[in-house]
This record gives C-alpha cells, sequence and structure tokens, in this order.
C-alpha cells in the first residue's frame, strides 16, 4: 500500500512501510522526468519499482528510454530495480513478461492476477543478487502456494508461453492500439 503513488490508499491502515518517495513517469518531457527520478535519490534508497503499463495509476505506458535509463541508474548506484508485472506479466503484452520488449532485467519482478487465470495466486521472481535472501517458507501465508492455485498457474503458464498464442496477442494490442489512434 505504501508503495502506490495513489493517496487514496494511504487514508487507512496506519502505520505505512516509511521511506518510499514517488517520482512522475510521462508527465513531463523525458528529461525533466529522469531529473526528477534524480532528485528523488539518496543513499537511503535500495530500490526502484516500476510498472512498464501503469494498471491503477491510469493506463501510462512507460517510454522504453526511460526505463532503460532506471536499469542504468540501479546498475550505477547498486539500487535493486523491481518491476511490478502483475498487471503486464504473463502475456498480457504479447510476451510472457513486459521487460522482454523494453529489454531490462529487472532484480526482481512480482506477478499475480494472470497468473492464476482466477485463483488467488502470486509469485516473485529475482534474480541471483537476491535470490538466496528469501527462502521457501519464510515469507507466505497459511494457504499461500496451495497445490489447487499452483495446479492452475502451473496450467496458465504451459497455455500462456505457447508462441502462437502470444503472437495472437500481440496482434490484438495492434488492433486496439490502431482503432483507438484511427477513431480519435
Ligand atoms: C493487483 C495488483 C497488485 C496486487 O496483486 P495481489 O494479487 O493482490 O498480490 C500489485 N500490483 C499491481 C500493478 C496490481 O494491479
Amino acid at each position: 500500500m505504501a508503495a502506490t503513488g495513489q493517496d487514496s490508499f494511504h487514508q487507512h491502515f496506519f502505520p505505512f512501510t516509511e521511506g518510499f518517495r514517488y517520482v512522475p513517469i510521462n508527465e513531463q518531457r523525458e528529461l525533466l522526468d529522469a531529473l526528477a527520478l534524480l532528485d528523488a535519490l539518496n543513499d537511503s534508497i535500495c530500490g526502484i519499482m516500476i510498472e512498464l503499463v501503469q494498471g491503477e495509476g491510469g493506463v501510462t505506458v512507460m517510454e522504453r528510454e526511460y526505463a532503460q535509463y532506471v536499469e542504468q541508474i540501479c546498475k550505477e548506484r547498486d539500487i535493486l530495480l523491481i518491476v511490478d508485472e502483475v498487471q503486464t506479466g504473463i502475456g498480457r503484452t504479447g510476451t510472457f513478461l513486459c521487460c522482454e520488449q523494453y529489454h531490462i532485467h529487472p532484480n526482481i519482478i512480482t506477478l499475480a492476477k494472470g497468473l492464476g487465470a482466477g485463483l488467488p495466486i502470486g509469485a516473485v521472481l529475482m534474480d541471483e543478487t537476491v535470490g538466496e535472501i528469501f527462502q521457501p517458507g519464510q515469507h507466505g501465508s497459511t494457504f499461500g502456494g496451495n497445490p489447487v492455485v499452483c495446479a492452475g498457474g502451473v496450467e496458465v503458464l504451459k497455455q500462456v508461453r505457447n508462441e502462437a498464442f502470444l503472437s495472437g496477442v500481440s496482434a490484438k494490442g495492434v488492433f486496439f492500439f490502431l482503432y483507438q489512434y484511427f477513431s480519435t
């Protein structure tokens, strides 16, 4: 809840996890967004969390150059790059992960929603820099990761990782993009 920039989520359930800062994307010219990000950084910042297509925040598509810039800043300053792919992952943008289209390699990726096709499941993917920190069972919930939802998740992965399915998603994406473009 603290990670989202939406004030409506910051009205109840105090106290929130401290230390989050929010920066604009696509609000100003790209250079100014980049400067706003630099301005928000200090030695206490350990991670930058982004969505490549914002869902809850309004359907905002992050510029590829900006995402790559964020990755570069993270590398230079030893900051973890976290990409929330809950809405963009699992084939929803035409590749299994949206990161693939941005050519970025986050340290942490979060997945949920589409992963379970309606069953309640979430997952976090970690690269080797952080993968050893969490062990199975250290962070979960009583019925989290149960066999029923996991069976659903495995089936979703089997269906979605199919090239023909993914190219169909891309084609529909182009259609909707053009439709929106020509109908306004
Ligand atoms: C829904 C959503 C979440 C939370 O997913 P849970 O399944 O509740 O863990 C996180 N990030 C984004 C972008 C979402 O849309």
